[in-house]
């Protein structure tokens, strides 16, 4: 598979893809980064020891989350599981070190493409003017993971964003990865930003099937220990 960025000089070659010989990685302008997650814990799942290690580096993290993930509700419940999945969500989100979250509460397990929802992103991405973008891959079997994939990439065609966009695994391991990041200094901050999602925990460890995805990520890449990789939207 293609290496397109060593890890540390990921910084560098991203942000200035034309003009990586003249520049020093890491002292850069602090890069703006946008992240959109369908549920409460896809953006720990998909990029949280990337998250945790764009915070270390200096550099800005801000976190959308499409609905408050309420699909599994007792009746009558609803509310109160978005409630506890959003404060989750925070707690996870202070663990990485990240405090710009806004949660847009669509309606969860029916998200689906929408020209208000679309021009909702579009105000949203112009506003935060990301350098990068990180969001589900498209083969992915939840549908609000396509969805939302869907729904950014229709708002980046209005806006005709430069935003390098990359797309994170979440449950089907992607065929393609384009970009490999070493994660082995953060998985302590991504295992325990994982384990603030305590409603969801007790009903599959799901934190040690995404442990071992990420080990097996480096033991097949020679990126470390613990690995995310990601499919570079073309
Ligand atoms: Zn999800």
């Amino acid at each position: 598979m293609k290496k397109i960025f060593t890890p540390f000089l990921f910084v560098l070659a991203l942000s200035h893809p034309t003009h990586c010989s003249t520049a020093t990685p890491q002292r850069q302008q602090p890069l703006q980064i946008l992240v959109f997650s369908p549920h409460p814990d896809d953006d720990v799942i998909g990029c949280g020891g990337s998250i945790a290690k764009y915070i270390k580096h200096g550099h800005k993290v801000a976190i959308i989350y499409m609905t408050s993930g309420t699909a599994l509700a007792a009746a009558g419940m609803a509310t109160k599981l978005g409630v506890i999945r959003e404060q989750e969500a925070t707690e996870a989100a202070k663990t990485l070190g990240v405090t710009d979250l806004t949660f847009l509460r669509q309606q969860d397990y029916a998200l689906s493409y929408s020209e208000p929802l679309v021009t909702t992103l579009r105000g949203l991405i112009e506003k935060i003017k990301p350098d990068r973008i990180y969001m589900p891959t498209t083969n992915d079997e939840h549908k609000d993971h396509v969805a939302t994939h869907q729904l950014v990439r229709a708002a980046l065609t209005q806006i005709k964003s430069n935003s390098i966009v990359l797309c994170y695994e979440v449950w089907p391991p992607l065929q393609r990865t384009d970009h490999k990041e070493d994660i082995t200094d953060c998985m302590d901050l991504k295992m325990a930003a994982l384990g603030k999602h305590m409603s969801q925990l007790g009903k599959k460890r799901f934190d040690l099937a995404i442990k071992a995805l990420n080990n097996y990520r480096g033991i097949m890449t020679g990126y470390g220990t613990y690995c995310e990789c990601f499919e570079l939207l073309k």
